[in-house]
């Protein structure tokens, strides 16, 4: 393979040649629609907390959209994922499985409920949760005792796995979700990065027991903060909504409370900002497949390097743009890093691997191979919606 030497300055005019000159962010939201309308509408109602008919519209909202049976809207993406491990049943003890390439959330989130992640290798077509890897290694490493999937070297019960989307790529769920039968796992999906990813037409996040969703800043669409618990179970989705809304009995004036809840709800000004945005998500999601498709074409002649592509069968809602540079690159990685942000154009490496962090360093991982080379190899560039389209 030639080495291409000029790989920095070839992928700062590639880009440019999409989206101008900069300078640019990684990923901006867009308020293009009724956001003004909405939060007034709070203002004056005087309703910005917990209480208010934008939590309820959004809850629909987000059910109608993803197909979901039922939708809960919290205050962000982490607590989501907290209260949907805990509803699944993970206790203090036990293991759950986690790719090493995704962001401290979903780690932090199993830390939460006092249990350990235990780390998986990621496929380099997906970027996310390999299958063919995790079911040799589970087929070796654990075994099945009284219906629980139990790690022969710890002892401890692996409860479930969260698999997750990344950048909006879906993983490949049929697999997982065979896995999770075969080894009696729970599945939860973290979709915080995938609103608008489908899998064989069906929304991600809504395969699982459940699935969560996140509306922070940088997501492709915001709330200011937010997330929301996505399940088809009805009675799962009640229960999330009661322990998230701090276990309160609903009753005209008494405080009697069952169990010890969260304070996770989602204030009703988030919840207008989210209806607003999510108004006008069909358009942003058609925006970054142009934004993709524009990216593609300009880096069809730059050697070393090419643009991560929606695994077959699915629909990724391409939230960031995603540089993989070919394994003779990788070392060029913080080169191109650099060029990139000299030069205007915002871009990021992936994440450190979760393992590789002081507070994980010591939890329970398989091989990582293909997330050590990725994590070497992938760069985010310039994706927020509406990019490229003006571009010269
Ligand atoms: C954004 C994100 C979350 C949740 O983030 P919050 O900021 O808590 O809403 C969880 N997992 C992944 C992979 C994310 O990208």
């Amino acid at each position: 393979m030639d080495m291409n030497s000029n790989l920095p300055q070839d992928i700062v005019r590639a880009i440019k040649s999409v989206v101008g000159d900069g300078p640019l962010a990684l990923h901006e939201p867009r308020f293009n629609g009724n956001e003004w309308v909405y939060l007034k509408e709070c203002l004056d109602s005087t309703f910005v907390s917990s209480v208010g008919k934008f939590v309820d519209r959004f809850e629909d909202d987000l059910a109608n959209f993803t197909g979901a049976k039922s939708a809960v809207a919290v205050v962000n993406g982490t607590a989501a994922l907290h209260v949907a491990l805990r509803l699944a049943g993970v206790e203090a003890g036990d293991e759950v499985l986690l790719p090493a390439l995704t962001f401290i959330a979903t780690a932090n989130a199993v830390a939460y409920c006092q249990a350990t992640p235990h780390f998986v290798d990621s496929a380099e077509r997906s970027l996310g949760m390999d299958s063919v890897s995790l079911r040799e290694y589970l087929s070796t490493f654990t075994e099945i005792c009284n219906g629980h999937c139990v790690n022969r070297k710890t002892g401890r019960i692996i409860r479930a796995m969260v698999p997750m989307h990344t950048f909006g790529h879906p993983v490949d769920i049929s697999a997982l979700l065979a896995i999770a039968h075969d080894f009696h796992l729970q599945l939860i999906e973290d979709a915080a990065e995938s609103l608008g990813s489908t899998v064989g037409g069906q929304h991600t996040g809504t395969f699982g027991l459940m699935g969560t969703l996140s509306f922070n800043g940088n997501k492709t669409i915001t709330a200011g903060g937010g997330g929301a618990i996505l399940t088809n179970d009805v009675e799962l989705g009640k229960r999330a909504k009661h322990i998230t809304t701090t276990a309160k009995l609903p009753h005209r004036w008494n405080f009697v409370h069952d169990e010890v809840g969260f304070n996770y709800r989602l204030p009703n000004l988030n919840a207008a900002l989210g209806c607003a945005q999510l108004e006008q998500l069909p358009g942003f999601l058609r925006d970054k497949r142009c934004l993709f498709g524009q990216y593609q074409a300009a880096f069809a002649n730059v050697a070393g390097v090419h643009l991560v592509a929606e695994p077959t069968g699915s629909s990724s809602n391409y939230w960031l743009q995603t540089l993989l540079l070919d394994a003779a690159h990788a070392g060029q990685r913080d080169a191109v890093l650099a060029a990139t942000n000299d030069s205007g154009l915002m871009t990021r490496p992936i994440w450190a691997l979760m393992n590789r962090l002081p507070m994980y360093a010591n939890s329970p991982s398989a091989p990582l191979p293909v997330a050590e080379s990725l994590e070497q190899r992938v760069i985010n560039i310039p994706s927020s919606s509406g990019l490229g389209t003006v571009a010269p």
